[in-house]
């Protein structure tokens, strides 16, 4: 058998284990965002193409991604996060994101998201948000850096202006509404024990409740790697606890554990609509190229 027709056959098995499924899981990483143009942040060079201020200072993407450079570097820390949650509010989510919320709303018992990523791109792509589980939290919402109290706020009144060629933030950062210090984003951080995570808790209390309702789940793992490992132990765990399939959908890595799973050697926007392709007609014409 050859990569193409490799390719073609597992496409149709991935469309046909969807057509099979009674509920819709999507489980993304990293690479779920490339796709939008967003940037890969693995690797010390692809973060520092994204941010050059920060090359020069030798600053990666572990230290400045941490509750410490709030304290050491505020200027920057806020700079940074400023910029990206510029970034992710005017970014347009890929044609991938839509098909994924159409499937989910054929299947009997709808869908349900579990992202490790905090840029917001489900709802952003229409997605209900109690459909939406972000383990690590949102940029979108904020928190107290020290912090005070278990409060999250939405981040909807900071409009951040960031001067981008030293990563700095021009304009008042933020400020917590119960001590009046300084605000952080409500994101897990490295080295990070005063996120607040009860907002992501109850995400995760929901996403359960319904997971226990449903019977024939597919999960679809879109652009997540083994190094930030979260998105693949939930994948896991759902097909050993609930019964599901897995269709994995990585450039890289990947691998599944059976052949009654799929595993996709694509981009996430490649690889849905490669699948949307096959769904109906059984059939794919597919070219890897
Ligand atoms: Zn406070």
């Amino acid at each position: 058998m050859s990569g193409r027709s490799g390719i073609t056959s597992a496409i149709e098995q991935a469309a046909s284990l969807l057509e099979q499924a009674d509920a819709l899981i999507v489980a993304a990483g990293a690479g779920m965002g490339v796709d939008s143009g967003l940037p890969d942040f693995r690797g010390r060079e692809g973060f520092w193409r994204a941010y050059p201020a920060l090359r020069e200072s030798g600053i990666d993407f572990y230290s400045i991604a941490s509750p410490a450079a709030f304290v050491s570097a505020p200027e920057r820390a806020r700079g940074f996060y400023g910029h990206r949650l510029a970034l992710y509010r005017k970014t347009v989510p890929h044609s991938g994101f839509e098909l994924l919320k159409q499937w989910g709303e054929r299947l009997p018992n709808g869908l349900s998201v579990f992202t490790s990523n905090v840029d917001g791109q489900f709802q952003q792509a229409g997605f209900d948000p109690s459909q939406v589980h972000e383990c690590h939290g949102s940029i979108h919402h904020l928190q107290c850096l020290e912090p005070c109290c278990a409060a999250i706020w939405q981040a909807n009144d900071f409009q951040p202006e960031v001067d981008e060629l030293h990563c700095r933030l021009l304009n008042p950062t933020p400020v917590c509404p119960h001590c009046g210090g300084l605000a952080r984003p409500n994101v897990l951080m490295f080295d990070d024990w005063g996120w607040i995570g009860q907002r992501t808790a109850a995400q995760a209390s929901r996403q359960e409740a319904w997971l226990s309702k449903v019977k024939r789940p597919v999960v679809i793992e879109l652009g997540a790697g083994t190094a930030i490992p979260s998105v693949r132990h939930f994948s896991q765990r759902v097909i050993h606890e609930f019964g599901g399939r897995l269709i994995r959908i990585n450039p890289n890595e990947c691998g599944v554990l059976t052949r009654l799973d799929v595993g996709l050697p694509m981009g996430a926007a490649t690889g849905l609509a490669a699948i949307e392709k096959a769904l109906g007609t059984g059939r794919v014409e597919f070219d890897i190229n």
